[in-house]
């Protein structure tokens, strides 16, 4: 791929020393009194600990209490690993496209306060010098810690899957194209959405495999075969799997089989009931298995918001009872999800294992963007990064990194 993008340049150099930038994370504040939240059913990666307890010091989950640990009963609640979200374009009214940088904070915050302790900022499609100025703002939110990086969704896309892009700014996923965004993002471009079928497709998804940049095959027109190729290539995610792909056929099994049987991948689903339908989500789940599942919101501005008119890049949106849709044509277009109803809704309607539900929205997350050494799961040395839930499965409390974004009111 060198001689295609020409010479190794700085901006590469740069990009390659910092493809994974670490974030930040402030030593524990020494006027802190250490706790231990105890007497919870705590959702671990080896099981469930009954009447389990987490230590937490300062920013971190701690192995043992220090001598003056105050304790916090949560007798009757769940902790969980904070929520990890790969795909999400704004929330509470703010837009990660097009807001400012206190908008997309206030959207950050929007699903921090849900459980949302990870959460990478969704582009949608816009012309390239748009994008490379937003991947620059977006850039500096992650440098000082407030997103987990960048995932661009188009231009590179089928005009046959759109969705709610605009279709006279999509184009060929020309490698130098995708090295633009990827390079604007200086180090922070956490994933690329695809249609890997169309000209430049395949050398792309190499090319950000080579960056260390998620390939990401969605809102494609591609065939099984070319599906294969481009996971053969890299990619290692399927966009909401489902939506915006052609649907699985008998003789022409499409994106969706080559998806769901490659262990390489891990593919997005959207729970919130109307981007699938119940039994298609049990099908992804039994055929990945629970470790190569991630839930995202895809969420748009509504998300903990409203219904109500809104803008999806240069596109309106119509929001009612929750549910999104373009005002020309009516494709969905994003959805209000928060990854806390995504949780209830996984574990009290398609009844799935809280273990399995937990590593969708935390580990297997968290492990794709490199980041579980840090979070995804609540074992001692990790940020502490946690969600409370009752006995039914509602959001009591969100900790993020030691500090409580929304403190449990108990008892
Ligand atoms: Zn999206």
């Amino acid at each position: 791929m060198a001689n295609a993008l020409g010479a190794r340049d700085s901006a590469e150099e740069r990009l390659r020393r910092g493809a994974r930038p670490a974030t930040p994370h402030p030593q524990p504040a020494t006027d802190k009194v250490p706790f231990i939240l105890s007497g919870a059913h705590v959702v671990m990666p080896t099981g469930i600990l009954q009447e389990g307890q987490v230590i937490v010091d300062g920013s971190r989950i701690a192995g043992t209490a220090p001598e003056n640990a105050r304790s916090i009963d949560l007798t009757g609640h769940w902790l969980v690993p904070g929520f990890v979200d790969i795909h999400n374009h704004g929330g509470g009214g703010a837009s990660f496209t097009s807001g400012t940088p206190e908008d997309v904070l206030k959207g950050i915050h929007t699903h921090r306060v849900h459980g949302t302790t990870t959460l990478v900022a969704s582009t949608v499609t816009g012309d390239m010098d748009f994008l490379t100025h937003r991947a620059g703002l977006l850039s500096e939110l992650a440098e000082q810690g407030d997103l987990a990086g960048i995932h661009f969704e188009g231009p590179f896309i089928s005009p046959c899957r759109k969705g709610a892009h605009s279709e006279e700014l999509l184009r060929h996923p020309d490698p130098a194209d995708v090295r633009k965004l990827v390079d604007a993002a200086r180090g922070h471009a956490a994933m690329v959405t695809l249609a890997t079928e169309l000209p430049g497709g395949i050398d792309s998804v190499r090319m950000l495999a080579e960056h260390g940049v998620i390939a990401a095959i969605g809102h494609t027109d591609a065939d099984y075969e070319q599906t294969v190729e481009a996971i053969d290539a890299g990619a290692t995610v399927a966009t909401h799997l489902f939506n915006a792909m052609p649907p699985l056929g008998h003789r022409e099994p499409g994106p969706i089989v080559a998806l769901l049987e490659d262990e390489r991948v891990t593919v997005e689903l959207i729970n919130d009931g109307t981007h699938l339908h119940p039994a298609s989500l049990e099908l992804a789940f039994r055929h990945a298995g629970a470790d190569r599942v991630a839930f995202i919101t895809d969420a748009m501005d509504a998300a903990g918001f409203g219904d109500g008119r809104y803008m999806l890049g240069p596109l309106e949106v119509e929001v009612a009872d929750g549910v999104a849709r373009l005002v020309e044509g009516g494709s969905i277009a994003g959805s209000t999800l928060t990854l806390d109803r995504a949780f209830k809704r996984a574990v009290t309607i398609d009844r799935l294992p809280v273990g399995d539900v937990v590593a969708a929205l935390s580990a297997n997350p968290a492990k794709l963007l490199g980041r579980y050494d840090r979070v995804g799961s609540l074992e001692p040395g990790k940020d502490a990064d946690l969600v409370v839930l009752d006995a039914d499965f509602g959001l009591k409390g969100v900790m993020r990194r030691g500090e409580w974004v929304v403190e449990p009111q108990l008892g």
